[in-house]
């Protein structure tokens, strides 16, 4: 999946640190992330993004992330973030471009990809919360941890990632797939949706395959979970069984179908790089 960058290893832990020259700057804006131009995702090191032209220095970046090596521990990479005004724009040069980041997933798969995706997910709470929500005060970022802090009124706000839950539902040998109701996403899912309020991550799964499709599910297991991003959530992905009717009344604003698919009759996953897909794949191979 995403996240599996073996022989590297996330280390997403803050830590409040100089870059050096040789470590990489994520550098998003409108656009998207300034890349190396090439046929695989090259981020530019701090010197290059220094030779750059525009007003820029390493007075805006903040540690972002290391990626480790599992077997040599010496050996890491070390990854800074671009916390830019939005007026403050570094012109594309020859060399350069950028690129929107639902582009990364997609461009290549392995530790660039999942850096992109962490870093844009980063990039998105850091340029969201530019200000305090409680009296307005543009908030400054902690010192000691990942966090924003109000001069003003002392408020503090930590990274944003709302969790999400994916269902496989199977009855014997079908499993119960949606496909969403906007354009570009033609492909079969699984039921998902967002934790509300006061709720368990149990509960959200019998309520979002019930409000999507209309069964009633029973036997959940938690399968494991995924950082995605993209959208900035952890998704958590369980199987259920069919309780009672089969019947499918589908959500029709949401959805454009839902239906029971026979294992044999579920078409191949273009990767598996999504939990969702690796799920639909396993079963189609009759691994659950
Ligand atoms: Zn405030």
């Amino acid at each position: 999946m995403i996240q599996d960058i073996a022989p590297w290893k996330l280390r997403i832990e803050y830590e409040p640190r100089t870059p050096a020259p040789e470590d990489f700057v994520f550098d998003f804006n409108r656009e998207g992330l300034l890349l190396r131009q090439g046929e695989s995702l090259s981020f530019p090191t701090l010197k290059e993004w220094l030779a750059l032209p525009g007003e820029h220095g390493t007075e805006q970046l903040i540690f972002a992330f290391r990626l480790e090596h599992e077997e040599e521990k010496e050996r890491e990479m070390r990854f800074f973030l671009v916390l830019r005004q939005p007026n403050c724009e570094i012109p594309v040069t020859e060399g350069w471009e950028r690129l929107p980041a639902k582009a990364l997933w997609g461009y290549g798969w392995g530790w660039p990809a999942f850096a992109g995706i962490t870093a844009f997910h980063l990039h998105s709470w850091y340029s969201s919360r530019r200000f305090c929500g409680r009296c307005g005060c543009p908030a400054l970022p902690g010192e000691k941890e990942r966090s924003l802090v109000c001069p003003q009124c002392g408020g503090v706000e930590y990274p944003s990632i709302p969790p999400s839950v994916l269902v496989a539902v199977r009855d014997g040998e079908r499993l119960l797939l949606t496909r969403y109701n906007r354009p570009g996403t033609p492909r079969y899912v699984l039921v998902a949706g967002y934790v509300e309020a006061g709720e368990t991550a149990e509960q959200t799964a019998a309520r979002e395959v019930l409000e999507e499709t209309g069964v009633r599910i029973k036997n959940l297991r938690y399968i494991g979970s995924q950082p995605w991003g993209l959208s900035g959530t952890l998704s958590l992905a369980f199987s259920a069984e069919l309780d009672g009717s089969d019947a499918i009344t589908w959500d029709k604003e949401e959805l454009s179908e839902a239906c029971w698919m026979n294992r044999k009759d579920i078409p191949p996953v273009p990767n598996e790089e999504s939990i969702t897909m690796k799920i639909i794949s396993a079963f189609r191979h009759g691994e659950w």
